[in-house]
């Protein structure tokens, strides 16, 4: 079948590696529909390797050359013994693997895993034709859905998960900083877990059009502008990842709430302890998703229409143009034009 495997930073090739073969015991073989390209995709290629393994990873023994991908929706092909999912069936695929034995797992903190693997990274990826892979990954659809829009169920899972953790309330008022594919997305989740009042912030003016269609309270392209009336937000979201940003945030933020950090920080940053402490905050990190819990939530809210998937899709490609359309354009000023892109690796 044909796969895009990463050999080393921009080094990315599309080749015919061999089939993943017959699901065992308890796992599915998923024809790939769709596959988003994400930020970690591209840090991967221009920086990486990062959360690629450079020795044989210790749940999965394996090291590049890795297909990568990890935002799949797919057909169910074939199921080994034991599987319970229908044949021809749509469903979308979580994505973590882990070892079931360890401390995080035995709290069902599976995404915290002292093993954990994904797929695309420590495990062959969905920017392939075909995978084979646990079958409590694979979260079928609950409606007719389009396969691409249930391939935005991985990044909507992100946003899940973070307002979970940060136990939004209804009523509450939230800022999303940065409205890329996880902030429009948490803003999404927000409104339909009964966020009072929503402000979201990004430079990109198409990216604040999107975030205004999708009911945001109001939208601005700086944070500073967001200052002029501090304190009076419930949870301040950082999608950006940006190592200035819990700073800015905590000025945001009214004495007793929540930031919740859930982009990837690539610098470390130092943070404010003084005005943390002073306003009695809560900071709250948030990392990937648990499949029953974040991933299963996703696909119903995409299933119901609650998340509308379709303003965040940008692009759709084939996998021939993964690199020079896809992973190229989202590492150069193209970035700021594109949202989610999606690869068919099919015909
Ligand atoms: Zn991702
Ligand atoms: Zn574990």
């Amino acid at each position: 079948m044909r796969a895009l495997r990463w050999h080393g930073p921009r080094d990315l090739r599309l080749e015919d590696v061999e089939d993943p073969g017959a699901p065992g015991p308890g796992e599915v073989r998923v024809a790939v529909e769709w596959c988003g390209i994400c930020g970690t995709d591209v840090e991967e290629y221009t920086d990486g390797p990062l959360v690629i393994p450079t020795k044989p990873h210790p749940l999965t023994g394996l090291t590049p050359p890795m297909i990568i991908g990890h935002e799949v929706s797919g057909r169910v092909e074939t199921v080994g013994s034991g599987v319970d999912l229908e044949l021809g069936g749509l469903v979308a695929l979580d994505g973590y693997l882990y070892c079931g034995t360890c401390r995080a797992c035995r709290r069902h903190q599976v995404n915290l895993c002292e093993r954990w693997a994904h797929i695309g990274m420590s495990y062959p990826g969905g920017l392939a034709e075909r995978m084979v892979v646990p079958a409590a990954m694979a979260i079928p659809a609950a409606s007719g859905i389009a396969g691409d829009h249930l391939a935005l169920a991985e990044p909507c899972s992100v946003a899940v998960r973070a307002l979970r953790r940060a136990e939004l309330q209804p009523g509450e008022r939230v800022a999303v900083i940065g409205a890329g594919t996880i902030g429009l997305a948490v803003l999404q989740v927000a409104r339909t877990g009964g966020a009072g009042e929503i402000v979201v912030v990004d430079p990109i003016a198409s990216r604040r059009e999107v975030a205004g269609s999708l009911g945001a309270d109001a939208v601005v392209d700086r944070l500073d502008r967001l200052a002029a009336e501090p304190g009076d937000f419930d949870i301040v979201v950082d999608c950006s990842g940006a190592s200035s940003v819990p700073n800015a945030a905590m000025e945001l933020t009214r004495p007793g709430g929540r930031i919740l950090l859930v982009g990837f920080p690539p610098h470390p940053g130092t943070l404010d302890y003084k005005t943390l402490l002073l306003k009695e905050l809560s900071l709250i990190a948030s990392v990937g998703h648990v499949y029953d819990e974040d991933f299963a939530t996703a696909v119903r809210l995409l299933c119901s229409g609650r998340i509308d998937a379709a303003p965040l899709i940008s692009h759709r490609i084939p996998l021939e143009r993964a690199v020079s359309e896809g992973i190229e354009r989202l590492a150069g000023p193209g970035r700021a034009q594109a949202l989610k892109i999606l690869v068919r690796p099919g015909d």
